[in-house]
């Protein structure tokens, strides 16, 4: 009987929820569904354990709970999604295959080529709250005269008319946009109690994933295997969700932009990777948000609901509105490979030794440790910005093209010339002082720019603005910064110590 079913709804790993479009109004009596592990795919880099096994154990379980419902399940392993979609084909002739545009790419090439010999027709996705579409209208009415786009002006765009936290007149619950004046402080001084992080027990669905990616020839795996801190269904993650809102959120805003070198977690709320698999839906999150707005303090609310509908929402358009050219931007021209330290080797950096060792351990960071401790060592190295992409991107539990292309090229390398923000996110030791406790334990001196002892980041820093001094001195953003560059006195060995340095990064001994 299930061979007569006429239509296949092909799933993608990043499109796991039976609410989204693809899959809201199937029934099992209609419609057949297709999972597809391409070989290829899982072979093509050296990905991270967790990131495998959580995107695989969720695409099962999804799998399952689809076969418990009554829908005839293809689970299909091949070397090729095209190999596999030929396959179903064959094995299944539906009338036509149908998939929800994908969120990358690569994904949108795919499906191009497939649908120009096969029968498949494209769902749009209804994964974000401003589809790309929808983007692009804003974008091209809201493009200032600089030709540069505002996140603030995204953010109150998407406030207002999703109508998150606005009173009847318009203007924001508070009256304030903004709340980074009680946010953002740096480590709260002495003993400070962070929420506790919960851990999952591992089941049998979880053993047969990691039993299937120890079958699989020729797969390079790095990382930690995983130990239940990521959640692998829609339940799962709806309960990390609550758990946020009610033992995290309250302090999310103060200590955002905080690290502490004992506490990787702090107030965040660890759900990236569910929105960006699917598992959530940010409408979720907003709901659940706005339930318990009462019982949280407005400037966290408003510096989390900032994140969700602004920066996330509008770093997926930037992603489709900058053009597929985007990820190859290399505005410094920079070639430098990812340095040994952020995958394990030895350093005695401090910050980098903490950072590296939270990502192997998890697959994740929060944010300031990518932006502050990995990409601007990134940037001030002179690392080819798309290797530092690939890299992210493959040791990252959340990452995916669409999100790591704005991050990285644009907000944490500056490699597009400026499109996503006005000056490069660089800092030394200095700064990374003021917002962590990773270097008073350094064998680093933060402050001293020459000498052995002196940071690399410090150095490589006042280096960076030297060696790019004519693309960025007329950048009126960089001007004081300039100003103080002018007034080094030692900069010719700053320059010296800063070619050791980039040396000793590059081959591991530093
Ligand atoms: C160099 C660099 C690389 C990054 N790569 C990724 C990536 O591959 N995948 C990814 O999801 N995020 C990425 N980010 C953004 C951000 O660091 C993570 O979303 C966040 O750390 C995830 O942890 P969390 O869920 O606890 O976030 P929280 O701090 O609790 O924030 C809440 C949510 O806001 C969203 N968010 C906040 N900032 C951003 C942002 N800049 N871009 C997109 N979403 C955002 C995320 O969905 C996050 O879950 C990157 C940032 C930088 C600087
Ligand atoms: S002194 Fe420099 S290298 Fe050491 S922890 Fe601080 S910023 Fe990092």
């Amino acid at each position: 009987m299930s061979s007569h079913i006429a239509r296949t709804v092909w799933v993608l790993g990043d499109q796991l929820n039976r609410n989204l479009a693809h899959l809201r109004t199937a029934r099992p009596s209609q419609t057949r569904v297709l999972f597809i592990i391409s070989l290829d795919k899982l072979r093509r880099a050296p990905w991270h354990q967790q990131r495998l096994h959580f995107i695989l154990t969720a695409m099962r379980r999804l799998a399952n709970e689809l076969t418990d419902e009554g829908f005839s399940v293809d689970w299909r392993v091949a070397e090729t999604m095209r190999q596999g979609v030929s396959a179903h084909l064959e094995e299944f002739s539906p009338e036509y295959i149908s998939v929800m545009q994908p969120m990358n790419r690569a994904g949108q090439r795919l499906i191009d080529s497939l649908s120009a010999t096969m029968p498949i027709t494209v769902t749009p996705s209804d994964q974000f709250l401003c589809s790309r579409e929808e983007f692009a209208e804003w974008a091209s009415a809201n493009t200032r005269k600089d030709g540069s786009l505002l996140m603030e002006d995204f953010y109150r765009w998407q406030r207002r008319r999703l109508d998150i936290l606005i009173d009847p007149d318009g203007e924001p619950v508070g009256g304030r946009w903004n709340y980074d004046d009680e946010n953002r402080l740096s480590p709260p001084k002495g003993e400070h109690e962070w929420p506790a992080i919960n851990r999952r027990e591992l089941d049998d669905v979880d053993a047969w994933v990691t039993d299937f990616l120890a079958s699989v020839d020729g797969l390079s795996m790095k990382g930690e295997p995983p130990d239940g801190l990521w959640a692998t269904d829609h339940d799962g993650a709806m309960q990390q969700l609550q758990y946020f809102l009610r033992h995290a959120i309250d302090e999310f805003g103060p200590y955002e932009d905080a690290i502490v070198s004992d506490e990787p977690y702090l107030n965040h709320s660890l759900l990236s990777p569910y929105l960006n698999i699917g598992l959530l839906h940010p409408a979720e999150v907003i709901a659940a948000v706005k339930e318990l707005s009462d019982d949280i303090a407005l400037n966290s609310i408003e510096g989390f609901i900032r994140q969700i509908i602004g920066w996330r929402e509008y770093v997926h358009g930037l992603y489709w509105w900058f053009g597929p050219d985007y990820v190859n931007e290399n505005h410094f021209n920079d070639d430098a490979p990812v340095p040994p330290s952020f995958t394990g080797a030895h350093t005695e950096m401090n910050c980098v030794a903490h950072v590296a060792k939270w990502v192997e351990q998890d697959a994740w960071t929060h944010h300031i440790p990518r932006l502050m401790v990995l990409a601007n060592l990134a940037t001030l190295a002179g690392i080819d910005p798309s290797k530092m992409m690939r890299w992210m991107w493959a040791s990252f539990i959340d990452g995916a093209e669409w999100v790591m292309a704005p991050n990285v090229i644009g907000m944490g390398m500056y490699a597009d010339g400026g499109r996503m923000s006005t000056k490069p996110y660089v800092s030394g030791g200095n700064y990374i002082s003021k917002m962590t406790d990773f270097c008073g334990d350094c064998s680093f001196d933060r402050k001293a720019r020459t000498g052995d002892k002196a940071c690399p980041f410090t150095t490589l820093y006042w280096d960076f603005l030297d060696r790019n001094r004519d693309v960025l001195r007329s950048n009126h953003r960089m001007a004081r910064v300039y100003a103080n560059l002018d007034r080094l006195s030692d900069i010719e060995e700053v320059r010296e110590r800063a070619v050791e340095v980039r040396g000793r990064l590059i081959a591991g001994t530093i």
